[in-house]
């Protein structure tokens, strides 16, 4: 199972190796082709307006909807999170417009630009080791969210469907549980379309 991290900016090596500690393997993604040999993606942290630029720029929209029209699983940490939301607070255009969240960008203030913190994550026994560099929160999630952690009553991990958000950076720590989780997500996904398909295939063969 490979899971691919996209490599136009931001924390991509780190997230390969807790791709890798998770048991899959990591790959980065730099041209929009790679996408037909990965099984998920993540869109690491960085900058979310130089990103959204970058993607437009080497075709990635289209690429990427396409990608999670297929149901394949798709992880946005911190600026990953900005890019996949439906909806950026402000007059900012948001950018893949996948899932059904409207966010704020550095939301956490000056005093707390960065912080480490332990979270309890749905999902995940025992807390998680967050770190949160100008993060973004969730303001509001669709019916179809499901939300899997807060910090001081702010949404900072959700899930929709193929689709898992965190605000904060699980890949700059040792702790590769959330990556675990992700993987878990991929395998899933990949075997039931597996499962399909050789139902299909049984089908037609059947008539
Ligand atoms: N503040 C950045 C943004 O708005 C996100 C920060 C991060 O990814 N660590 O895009």
């Amino acid at each position: 199972m490979k899971i691919g991290v996209l490599a136009l900016q931001g924390a991509v090596a780190e997230h390969i190796r807790s791709i890798t500690r998770a048991g899959a393997e990591g790959v980065p993604i730099k041209k929009v082709e790679e996408l037909a040999t990965i099984d998920g993606l993540i869109i690491p942290g960085g900058e979310s307006t130089t990103i959204g630029k970058l993607m437009r720029k080497y075709d990635f929209m289209e690429a990427i909807r396409d990608f999670s029209a297929q149901s394949k699983p798709i992880f946005g940490t911190c600026a990953g999170l900005i890019v996949l939301a439906e909806r950026i607070q402000g007059d900012e255009e948001a950018h893949l417009k996948l899932m059904d969240i409207t966010v704020a960008r550095n939301a956490f203030g000056r005093q707390r630009e960065s912080f480490e913190t332990d979270l309890s994550v749905v999902g995940i026994e025992e807390t998680i080791r967050a770190v949160f560099i100008r993060a973004p929160l969730i303001l509001s999630v669709g019916a179809g969210v499901e939300i899997l952690s807060t910090y001081k009553d702010e949404i900072v991990t959700a899930r929709q469907g193929h689709l898992l958000v965190a605000s904060y950076h699980p890949e700059l720590t040792d702790d590769y549980r959330l990556h675990a989780y992700f993987v878990d997500m991929v395998r899933e996904q990949a075997s039931s379309f597996k499962n399909s398909y050789s139902r299909r295939h049984l089908d037609s063969e059947a008539t």
